[in-house]
C-alpha cells in the first residue's frame, strides 16, 4: 500500500518498507505527479518514524521542568487550564494555532474544537505565513482559491512559463521533469533576486530588489498595453476593472521601473514580449513575491498580467501559485482560521454559517466571530491570550520577529503543544501531548492542484503517542462540550467534512475514501459521488458575482523597509533542498543535518568587499529587531545589495529574529522576504 510524503504540497507518492533497523522509503512509479521520483527529504522521511528523540509520553511542566505524565494527567491538566482561564478571563482568553501540515480531517476537527469546545474567536494557523497573500489575491480576482486551477501537467505543456519568487528545484525537486519538458518546448522567465540554478536555466532572469515585485509586474503590464499585446476581446468579454489598472500601468514605463526595481528596461521589454508571443502561457507566483507587507497586491499585480493576456480559463494557460506546506491547500479550506468555515466558506456569510451550524447541530451564533490573525495573535500570548493550543507548528522559529514571539510565549499561562518531537516552541509549553506521525495514521491531503489524496497508514504506531483527532476528542469531552466532539477515526470525520463542505467553493461532497482507494483522481469541486472532479477551472466563467474575473488596481509601491544609512542592505530568506520549514523534522534526519548543518548568509563579492569579509568567515547581521551571527558564503548568484539566509534553525540561529513583522492588511502576511540590515565582519574564532 502506498502513502504520501510528510513534507511539501507536491505530495509525492511513496512506499514505506520495513528493514532491519527501521523503515526505508521508495517513490511510487505509478503515481503521475512524481513517477517514482522523490527529493532527498522524501527519501529520508522514514528516519523520523523510529527516531530516538520521538515523543512517546505526555509531559507536564512542574517547577519549570517538563516531566513525563500519564495521558489522563496530561489531558486533565490541558483541559483544566483552558477551563480555568475561560472562567477567569472569558473564552477569548484561550486561542488555537494550527498547521498546514495537518490532514483535512484534523484541520476540520481543530476549527470545530476552537469554535465549539473553547468557544474562542482567536484561532489561526501557520499557513498565515505561507499561502495567505496568494489566497487573498486570487479570491478577490478569480472568486476562488485553488493553488493551481488547472492540472499540474500543464506546467510541462505550456509554451511560456513565468515563475515569480519561486525556486522549485530546491523546494519541489521532482517538479523538474515538468519544468524540463516545458523548457524543451518553449520559453521561461524567472523573477528572483537570486540567480538560483533554476533561474540560471531560464530564457530570461529578472533580478528585482527585494520588495519591488509589484512595481516590476506593473511595468510588464505597461509594455503589454503600450505595444498593444493585451487580449482585448478577453478583457472585454471575461473581465472587469481593466481601465483603472491601465491608468496606473501607463505611468510605469520601463525606464522608470528600472530605476525603482533595478531590472534593466531592455529586460522588462523582452520579458513582456516573450510572454505575449507565446501561444499558451502560465504565470505562477510563490513565496518570494507573496511574503511581503503588500503581498496580496503584489500577487494581484501578476494576476492582472495574466488576465491582460487572457490566460485564465485557456488550455495549457493560466495563473497559479505554488503551494508550500504538505496540506497547504486543504489546510486553508476547512475552518482552522477564524474567518473561514469548512468548504472554503466565509465565516461572515449568513448562509454558510447556517449550513455548517446545521451539520454541527448548533445555532449559527455558536460559530462566533473572527479574531486576530498570524503575528498579531501570537504576540498577544501572555497578554490578551493567556492559554493556547498549538498543533503541529513551531512558531518560535517560523514567525517573524521571532524574538518578540519568544518574549510573548515566556509570559503564557497555559501553553499546550501537540507534536511528535520536542521543539523550540515546547520549551515554553506547560503540557506536551505526543502525536502520531504521517505514516502511522490515515487521512486526506489536498495537493497543490486541489487533488484530494488519501495518505494511508502504512506502519504500526508505537505505543504511547495518540492521533491529534483522539486528543481533540478527549479534550472536548473533558471540557464537557459534546457538540464539539469529532470522531477519532479519520474516515468518520471525513464523512462529516463532506457534509459540511457540500455546496461550498471547495466542495468535497463527492469524495469518499472508497473512491480514493479505488484510484479516483479528484480535484475539487466534487459535488457528487458520480462527479469526475474538476481538473481545470474557469473555462466558461469565474465564480464571482457577475461571472467575470476582476482586475484589481494596485499601487506599484514597495511596502518593505528600504535600506538607509543605518541599515544599508536588503535581507531576504528562503529554503534549502535538504530542510523543511522550522526544521523540527529534517534537522533530526542525520543525512539532511550532515548535508546542511546550519544556516549561512549569501552575499555578493562586491558586498563582501565593502564589509571586508571572505568566504567562510563569520559576520554579524543586525536588523531593527534582532541580531544573528552566520557564516558568509560569497557568491555572484545574488544581487550585490542583498543578503540571503535559509531559515530552518532555532535558538541563536533563528534567522526570523531579523524579519519584519509588519503585515499585509488583507492577508496578515508578514514581510518575510524583504527587510533592511547592516552587516559586520566578526573576528575569527
Ligand atoms: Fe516530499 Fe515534496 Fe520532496 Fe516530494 S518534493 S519528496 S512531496 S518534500
Amino acid at each position: 500500500m502506498r502513502t504520501h510524503c510528510p513534507y511539501c504540497a507536491l505530495q509525492c507518492a511513496m512506499h514505506v518498507i520495513a528493514v532491519d533497523d527501521g523503515y526505508r522509503v521508495t517513490g511510487d512509479p505509478t503515481f503521475d505527479i512524481n513517477a517514482g521520483d522523490l527529493c532527498v527529504k522524501g527519501f529520508t522521511a522514514a528516519a523520523t518514524l523510529r527516531h530516538p528523540e520521538r515523543l512517546t509520553t505526555p509531559m507536564v511542566r512542574d517547577g519549570g521542568i517538563l516531566r513525563a505524565a500519564s495521558w489522563d494527567e496530561a489531558l486533565d491538566r490541558a483541559a483544566g487550564g483552558f477551563r480555568a482561564i475561560a472562567d477567569r478571563h472569558g473564552d477569548d482568553a484561550n486561542a488555537v494555532f494550527g498547521s498546514g501540515a495537518l490532514t483535512n480531517e484534523k484541520t476540520y476537527a481543530l476549527g470545530k474544537f476552537a469554535r465549539l469546545a473553547l468557544r474562542t474567536s482567536r484561532f489561526d494557523y501557520n499557513g498565515r505565513f505561507c499561502m495567505s497573500s496568494a489566497a487573498a489575491a486570487v479570491n478577490r480576482s478569480l472568486g476562488i482559491d485553488r493553488g493551481l486551477p488547472f492540472p499540474l501537467a500543464w506546467l510541462g505543456e505550456t509554451s511560456c512559463l513565468l515563475i515569480a519568487g519561486g525556486n522549485p528545484l530546491a523546494t519541489m525537486p521532482p517538479l523538474a521533469r515538468y519544468l524540463d519538458a516545458q523548457r524543451a518546448r518553449g520559453t521561461s522567465i524567472v523573477i528572483d533576486p537570486r540567480r538560483t540554478e533554476f533561474a540560471a536555466g531560464a530564457s530570461l532572469h529578472l533580478q528585482p530588489a527585494p520588495g519591488t515585485d509589484a512595481i516590476l509586474a506593473v511595468g510588464l503590464l505597461h509594455v503589454l498595453i503600450a505595444e498593444r499585446l493585451v487580449d482585448a476581446d478577453y478583457i472585454a468579454d471575461r473581465t472587469s476593472g481593466f481601465d483603472a489598472v491601465r491608468r496606473i500601468a501607463e505611468r510605469e514605463e520601463p525606464a522608470r521601473v528600472e530605476r525603482r526595481t533595478g531590472v534593466e528596461a531592455e529586460a522588462i521589454l523582452a520579458a513582456a514580449r516573450l510572454l505575449a508571443a507565446a501561444p499558451a502561457a502560465i504565470v505562477l507566483t510563490a513565496r518570494g513575491v507573496e511574503q511581503h507587507a503588500n503581498g496580496t497586491d503584489t500577487v494581484n499585480a501578476y494576476l492582472n498580467l495574466a488576465l491582460a493576456l487572457g490566460l485564465p480559463g485557456r488550455a495549457h494557460s493560466g495563473f497559479g501559485t505554488l503551494t508550500g506546506q504538505g496540506n497547504g491547500q486543504g489546510g486553508r479550506e476547512h475552518g482552522q482560521k477564524s474567518d473561514q468555515l469548512p468548504g472554503y466558506r466565509r465565516a461572515d456569510d449568513p448562509l454558510a454559517r447556517a449550513h455548517v451550524a446545521g451539520v454541527w447541530g448548533v445555532g449559527p451564533e455558536a460559530l462566533g466571530h473572527a479574531g486576530e490573525r498570524g503575528f498579531e495573535l501570537l504576540s498577544a500570548v501572555g497578554s490578551a491570550v493567556r492559554g493556547m493550543l498549538i498543533v503541529a507548528s513551531n512558531p518560535v522559529v517560523s514567525a517573524p520577529n521571532a524574538g518578540a514571539v519568544r518574549a510573548a510565549f515566556a509570559k503564557a499561562e497555559h501553553l499546550v503543544v501537540c507534536d511528535f518531537f520536542l521543539s523550540e516552541t515546547t520549551e515554553y509549553a506547560h503540557v506536551v501531548l505526543p502525536a502520531l506521525q504521517w505514516a502511522e495514521e490515515s487521512g486526506t491531503m489536498t495537493n497543490l492542484e486541489g487533488r484530494v489524496l488519501l495518505r494511508e497508514r502504512v506502519v504500526a504506531a508505537p505505543a504511547g503517542p495518540r492521533s491529534d483527532l483522539a486528543i481533540l476528542r478527549a479534550l472536548a469531552l473533558r471540557l464537557d462540550r459534546p457538540e464539539a466532539v469529532c470522531h477519532e477515526e479519520p474516515e468518520a470525520v471525513f464523512e462529516e467534512l463532506r457534509r459540511a463542505t457540500a455546496g461550498g467553493p471547495a466542495d468535497y461532497a463527492g469524495v469518499t475514501y472508497a473512491r480514493l482507494r479505488g484510484g479516483a483522481q479528484l480535484q475539487w469541486p466534487v459535488p457528487a459521488v458520480d462527479h469526475p472532479g474538476t481538473p481545470a477551472l474557469f473555462a466558461t466563467n469565474f465564480p464571482t458575482d457577475d461571472g467575470r474575473a476582476r482586475f484589481v488596481a494596485v499601487e506599484p509601491v514597495t511596502a518593505a523597509e528600504v535600506p538607509d544609512a543605518e541599515y544599508p542592505w536588503y535581507f531576504t530568506t528562503g529554503r534549502v533542498r535538504e530542510h523543511y520549514l522550522s526544521g523540527t523534522q529534517t534537522r533530526r534526519v542525520e543525512a539532511l543535518a550532515r548535508a546542511v548543518p546550519s544556516p549561512y548568509v549569501e552575499m555578493h563579492p562586491r558586498l563582501a568587499a565593502v564589509v571586508g569579509v571572505g568566504d567562510g568567515e563569520r559576520v554579524k547581521i543586525c536588523s531593527r529587531r534582532g541580531t544573528i551571527a552566520l557564516q558568509a558564503r560569497i557568491t555572484t548568484a545574488i544581487r550585490s545589495d542583498t543578503l540571503f539566509a535559509p531559515f530552518h534553525w532555532g535558538g541563536a540561529l533563528t534567522v526570523n529574529d531579523l524579519v519584519d513583522a509588519r503585515s499585509d492588511r488583507f492577508s496578515a502576511m508578514p514581510a518575510f522576504k524583504a527587510c533592511a540590515v547592516r552587516v559586520e565582519r566578526l573576528p575569527n574564532e
